[in-house]
C-alpha cells in the first residue's frame, strides 16, 4: 500500500513539474512573440528612414515634410520613445515629429560608436541606456546610414520604451516568488516581473545562471537565483536572432507547495490506514492465538479421563490406528494389554462410589508407574476397564510389563476406607500385532485373553492363542497371588 502510494506521489510530483514548465513556455512564447514582433516594426521604420533619407529632393523639402517622409505612423506609437537621425559626428539632423528636438553629440553612444566600427552590423539592439531629453529608460535600436559615396553617413536611431516590457509582463501572473526576466545578451537586466527599479541595468553576467542561458540558447534548469539566493526553476528563450534572452523563473517552493500538500494527506491516509491495518492484524493474530490455545486445550481435554487423567477411549482408538500403521510399515512388535479390575462392582456396593473412584485413580497410578518407554500408553477405555499399548514391545516384553502391573496393583490401598495392599487385583489379556489381522482384530484377541483370565480366576495374565490355533486360547502365563 505504502509503495504504491509512494509511487502515486512521485507521479503527482512529476505532473506539478510538467504543468509547471509547459505553463513556463507557454508564457516564454507569448512574450518572445510580442517583443519580437515589436522589434521588427520599429526596425522597419528604421529602414524606412534608411531608404527615405535617399528620396531625390529631401534636402530641399521644409523640415516638416522632411519629417512625414522620415518618419512613419509608427513612430507615434505609445512605447516609442524617440526616432532621430544623427550625422556622422553623432549630431542629430532630423528627429521623429512627438519628441522635443534632441540636441548635442550623441557620438559617445554605443548604438552609435558600434556602427562607426563596423560598417556591416545591420541591425543593433544595444543595452538599456536612460534617455538625455527625459530620463526615461529606453533600448536603443539602430542602423548605420551609408552615404551614396559608400561612407559613413551617421546612424538612425529608435528607442523603445521599457515601459513597453514592463506592461507586457504586468499581465501576466507568476505566483508569489516568480518572475519573468529579460536580459541584454551581455547580461545587463532590461526588465523584471515583478517590477522594482532597482533591478533595472544591473548585471548578472558572468554568473553561472547567466552563462547557461547564453551558451544553451534555450531549455531549461534548476538553479538558486543570483539575485534573491531562492531556489527557482528557470526555463528560458532568445528572442528570435536578437540579442535578448528571457526566462521564466517559478520558485520551487511554489511548484511543490500544491504537491506537498497532497502528498501530506495522502502520506496521512495511507499511515492510518497501514497503522489501522497493523492493529487489525495484531488483534486478530491475539484472537487466533487465543483460540487456538483454547482448541488445543479443548482436544486435549476431549482426550482426557477426567478421573484419573489418563488419555481416554478416543485418544486410544487414534495412538492404536496410529502405533498399528507404523508397526505395519516398520515390521516393528507391537503389543496390547487389556486391563480390568476384578470384582469392582463390589468395592463400590461395599465403600460406596467415592471410594470406587478413588481406587480406580489408584490403579491408573499403578499402570502408568508400570511402564517406561515413551512410546507406551496407558488409557481408561471405560469404566474400570484400561489398555496399555506397548510398540515395538513383543509378547514376551508384554507379559513381563503385565507382570509388574500385577506387582504395582497390589501395592494400591486406601487406608481410609480400610483397603488393604494387595486386595485390589486386575485381569490381564495380552495380544501382539503378529498375531493379528488388523488393529481390530489385535483388541479382539486382548479381549478375548482377558475373558480367558476372569475365566481362569482372576488376578492372572492371559496372552492370546498363537494364529495357528486361534480358537483355543493358550494358558501363557497364569500368576496367583
Ligand atoms: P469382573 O471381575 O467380572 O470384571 O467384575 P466387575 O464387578 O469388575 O465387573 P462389572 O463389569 O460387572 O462391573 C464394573 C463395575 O465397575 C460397575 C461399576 O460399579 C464400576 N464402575 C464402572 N465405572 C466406574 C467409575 O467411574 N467409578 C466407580 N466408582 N465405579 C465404576
Ligand atoms: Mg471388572
Ligand atoms: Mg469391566
Amino acid at each position: 500500500m505504502m509503495a504504491v502510494s509512494a509511487l502515486m506521489l512521485l507521479e503527482l510530483r512529476q505532473d506539478a513539474w510538467d504543468k509547471a514548465e509547459q505553463t513556463s513556455r507557454n508564457l516564454l512564447q507569448v512574450i518572445e512573440r510580442d517583443v519580437a514582433r515589436n522589434i521588427e516594426l520599429l526596425d522597419l521604420s528604421l529602414r524606412g528612414v534608411q531608404d527615405n533619407l535617399r528620396a531625390p529632393g529631401l534636402d530641399a523639402a521644409s523640415p516638416e515634410i522632411r519629417q512625414l517622409t522620415l518618419f512613419d505612423r509608427a513612430t507615434s506609437a505609445q512605447d516609442i520613445g524617440l526616432m532621430m537621425v544623427l550625422d556622422e559626428h553623432g549630431r542629430p539632423t532630423e528627429s521623429s515629429p512627438r519628441s522635443p528636438a534632441p540636441t548635442g553629440s550623441f557620438a559617445d553612444r554605443d548604438y552609435f560608436r558600434v556602427h562607426v566600427a563596423r560598417p556591416d552590423l545591420g541591425l543593433y539592439l544595444g543595452p538599456p541606456v536612460v534617455s538625455r531629453l527625459n530620463g526615461e529608460r529606453m533600448l536603443p535600436l539602430s542602423r548605420r546610414i551609408t552615404k551614396p559615396d559608400g561612407t559613413f553617413g551617421g546612424v538612425a536611431v529608435a528607442t523603445l520604451k521599457l515601459s513597453y516590457f514592463r506592461r507586457l509582463l504586468d499581465r501576466l501572473g507568476l505566483g508569489r516568488d516568480g518572475a519573468i526576466n529579460l536580459y541584454h545578451r551581455d547580461g545587463t537586466r532590461i526588465m523584471r516581473h515583478p517590477y522594482v527599479e532597482a533591478d533595472l541595468g544591473t548585471s548578472i553576467a558572468g554568473t553561472a545562471n547567466f552563462e547557461r542561458f547564453r551558451r544553451e540558447g534555450s531549455g531549461s534548469f534548476t538553479s538558486a537565483s543570483v539575485r534573491d539566493g531562492l531556489l527557482r526553476h528557470y526555463t528560458f528563450t532568445g528572442v528570435g536572432d536578437l540579442p535578448l534572452l528571457l526566462n521564466v523563473a517559478l520558485s520551487v517552493d511554489e511548484i511543490d507547495a500544491e504537491w506537498r500538500t497532497k502528498a501530506a494527506v495522502i502520506s496521512g491516509v495511507v499511515l492510518v490506514l497501514g497503522g489501522l491495518t497493523i492493529a487489525l492484524v495484531v488483534m486478530f493474530a491475539r484472537e487466533l492465538e487465543r483460540r487456538t490455545g483454547i482448541e488445543a486445550e479443548l482436544a486435549r481435554l476431549s482426550m482426557t479421563d477426567m478421573l484419573t487423567g489418563l488419555p481416554n477411549r478416543r485418544r486410544f482408538e487414534d495412538e492404536l490406528d496410529r502405533a498399528w500403521g507404523r508397526a505395519a510399515g516398520s515390521g516393528r512388535p507391537l503389543s496390547l494389554l487389556v486391563v480390568d479390575a476384578d470384582h469392582f462392582k463390589r468395592y463400590n456396593d461395599r465403600y460406596g462410589h467415592g471410594v470406587g473412584d478413588e481406587i480406580l485413580k489408584g490403579l491408573a497410578g499403578a499402570l502408568s508407574e508400570s511402564v517406561f518407554r515413551p512410546g507406551d500408553l496407558v488409557c481408561r477405555i471405560g469404566g474400570e476397564e484400561f489398555v496399555v499399548l506397548l510398540p515395538g514391545t513383543d509378547g514376551t516384553g508384554a507379559l513381563s510389563v503385565a507382570d509388574r502391573i500385577h506387582d504395582a496393583v497390589a501395592q494400591v490401598a486406601l487406608a481410609s476406607a480400610g483397603i488393604g495392599g494387595g486386595s485390589v487385583t486386575v485381569s490381564i489379556g495380552a495380544a501382539s500385532a503378529a498375531q493379528a489381522r488388523d488393529a481390530a482384530d489385535l483388541v479382539r484377541l486382548a479381549d478375548e485373553a482377558l475373558y480367558a483370565a476372569k475365566n481362569g480366576g482372576r488376578n492372572q495374565t492371559r496372552s492370546a492363542a498363537a494364529p495357528a490355533a486361534t480358537a483355543a486360547l493358550r494358558l501363557v502365563h497364569a500368576r496367583q497371588i
